[in-house]
């Protein structure tokens, strides 16, 4: 089989792009195979992204058409209503179109030399002596067999090469099922302000969500454990004390479902001639369902990986797990921080989540929070809390609500 390409990503996502454009950037010949005609699209991302996490990668600022709206903070609705808000003193995130994101990460690595084939769908890959040496592209009825030093997996949540690969996908029952879509004619948004709705009777497992655009738009959505997620965001709508007053009146369009991996980075990542990023590796906050900053710091690492590889001529796993314990370097403490509190929220009861809303805000917690660094690294960020003494009764606050519910 002739070389086609020193690299092959599978999957134009912002992790595939992400890696694309870093190795052509180090002058690697690289080969992006999408199985869409169109980059970004279908969309099934809400694009909340912040602007620290941008600003690391290097995208800050975006290209104005790109970013719907900006935000400096976040209010948190409990099952029965009530309200706490953090609110900092600039833009700490913001909604951007993810088909416009994604085309921007696109043409940044095409400009750059990275070369994309659409319509092309990896079927399998092509496995030799135990190295991943290529992948079988089908292209309407044809099919072909096309070689590559290394193969990257950025196929995103569905896993499939990567099980082929013979690694480990993210567990099943940290997977929620996702739904989304864009509202009209939403009522009393304050627009500079995301919405977060907490409680099992919504959203078990996760929580919805109401992110604000101009003119009385919005993405609404949610992910679930358990049920049928478009009836958990019509009971939503109907139902809940504060979303169903701003909700009743809404027109919502292009629904999307998909899921959501929250169990933190999958066991493995590398395997002889083989990489995954992204969501395909599980690199999502679990307390948020927040992926893209962090397949795109994992895209970056894989890239540098597969550089040093292609530089040695060594595409085994011992020289590919470097990827592994660089991304646990970079995100490690805080996946799994953000799983154990993922897993402690999980188990909470509504009636605790409304007593801790009520709690937070009566002790003032909102002045605490306002000061936090980063809210993609919650560990470290929360970490750096602990000698406000705010912070710390909340945090006992919140041990003791989650030890006395969970015995
Ligand atoms: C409802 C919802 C809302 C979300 N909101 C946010 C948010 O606000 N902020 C945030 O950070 N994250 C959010 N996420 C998560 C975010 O969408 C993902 O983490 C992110 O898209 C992962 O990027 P990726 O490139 O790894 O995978 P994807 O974006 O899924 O891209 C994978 C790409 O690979 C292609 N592909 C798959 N298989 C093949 C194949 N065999 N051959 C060729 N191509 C293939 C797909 O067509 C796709 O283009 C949300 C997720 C959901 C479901």
């Amino acid at each position: 089989m002739k070389l086609f390409s020193d690299v092959i990503v599978v999957g134009g996502g912002p992790s595939g792009s992400f890696t694309a454009l870093n190795l052509a950037k180090l002058g690697v010949n690289v080969r992006v195979f999408e199985e869409h005609g169109e980059i970004g699209v279908p969309s099934h991302c809400a694009g909340h992204l912040s602007v620290s996490g941008l600003k690391l990668l290097g995208l800050y600022p975006l290209p104005s058409e790109i970013v719907e709206n900006t935000f400096y903070g976040a209010i948190f609705y409990s099952p029965n209503g009530k309200e706490f808000s953090i609110r900092l003193s600039s833009p700490v995130t913001c909604a951007v179109s993810r088909v416009l994101f994604d085309k921007h990460v696109d043409e940044m690595a095409e400009d750059a030399g990275a070369h994309y084939s659409l319509n092309s769908m990896v079927e399998s890959l092509i496995t030799e002596d135990d190295f991943v040496k290529g992948v079988i592209v089908r292209r309407g009825k044809s099919r072909e067999r096309l070689s590559a030093k290394v193969v990257v997996d950025a196929e995103g949540v569905s896993s499939r090469i990567l099980r082929q690969a013979g690694l480990l996908a993210s567990s099943p029952d940290m997977l929620v099922s996702a739904v989304q879509a864009e509202a009209e004619n939403v009522k009393d948004l304050k627009t500079d302000m995301v919405e977060v709705y907490l409680g099992k009777d919504y959203a078990p497992g996760l929580y919805a969500w109401l992110i604000p655009k101009p003119d009385g738009k919005a993405n609404v959505g949610l992910a679930t454990n358990t049920g049928n997620p478009k009836r958990l965001l019509q009971k939503l709508m109907r139902k809940h004390p504060t979303a169903s007053k701003k909700l009743c009146t809404a027109k919502l369009s292009q629904i999307s479902f998909h899921p959501i991996p929250l169990g933190g980075p999958i066991p493995q990542t590398y395997s002889n001639g083989f990489l995954a990023v992204g969501d395909a590796a599980s690199q999502v906050k679990p307390t948020t369902g927040g992926g893209v900053i962090f397949g795109m710091m994992c895209a970056r690492v894989a890239a540098e990986a597969a550089y040093v590889a292609l530089h040695k001529n060594d595409f085994s796993s011992e020289t590919l797990s470097e990827y592994q314990r660089k991304c646990d370097e970079i995100l490690g403490f805080d996946a799994k921080f953000m799983l154990k509190t993922r897993r402690m929220l999980n188990a909470l009861s509504d009636d605790r989540i409304d007593n801790a809303i009520t709690f937070c805000t009566k002790i003032g917690l909102d002045k605490t929070l306002q000061n936090i660094e980063d809210i993609d690294f919650q560990g470290r960020s929360l970490l750096r809390m602990l000698w406000n003494p705010r912070f710390s009764v909340a945090l006992l606050y919140f041990l003791f609500s989650y030890l006395s519910a969970n015995p």
